[in-house]
């Protein structure tokens, strides 16, 4: 039976873009294709689990929203783990560089492009990138999508953690089609 490589499986409010504060289960993936230097998250091999594993973890939790996330969780994601968790009552959300096809089924694809990487997706429900001063224009107008979020980009100075998040709102002002997107999961100090 197939195993999927995992960092870890928590429950907490979704933090970032059109679903910020939905209560969701999040599967963290293994592993990534990819090497962004603001990169804070830990996507380090923790556990290989089946889908069974995987459902059996998700469901003393009460929300029946499930995100897929990594990582690049598009790498490992298949139609047998969508099969099983629409069976489980699960609606699936999947964050993706937008690098690797997904499988059919995913019910809400947050695509966040990155510098390195060809994206290969070209229609998502959301477009979120993390704003480094890069052309974001040319991502809005390559992937066709309801909403198109910028998110400020997180780094430490001094030992103190400091964002860009005056460019951003900045450059929403002069850019309507783009809307903020904060991480408030770091803001509240939950997962
Ligand atoms: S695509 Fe996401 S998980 Fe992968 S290196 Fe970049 S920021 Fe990290």
């Amino acid at each position: 039976m197939r195993r999927y490589r995992i960092n870890e499986i928590f429950y907490s409010l979704q933090g970032e873009g059109a679903h910020t504060g939905r209560p969701a289960a999040f599967v963290r993936f293994s592993g990534c294709n990819l090497h962004c230097p603001f990169c804070d998250t830990d996507f380090r091999l923790r556990a290989t689990l089946t889908a069974d594993e995987i459902l059996r973890q998700l469901q003393p939790h009460p929300a029946r929203f499930v995100v897929l996330t990594g990582g690049e969780p598009a790498l490992q994601a298949d139609g047998a783990l969508v099969d099983a968790l629409h069976r489980a009552g699960y609606t699936i959300a999947i964050e993706t560089n937008g690098t690797r096809p997904l499988p059919d089924g995913i019910d809400w694809v947050t695509l966040s492009p990155k510098e390195e990487g060809e994206v290969v997706l070209t229609r998502a429900d959301e477009l979120k990138v993390v704003y480094v001063g890069q052309d974001v224009e040319r991502y809005a107008d390559a992937i066709h999508a309801p909403v198109y979020y910028l998110q400020p980009c997180a780094r430490e100075e001094n030992g103190l953690a400091v964002d860009n998040r005056e460019a951003v709102v900045d450059y929403c002002l002069h850019h309507p089609r783009w809307r903020l997107s904060l991480q408030t999961h770091k803001i509240l100090h939950i997962r």
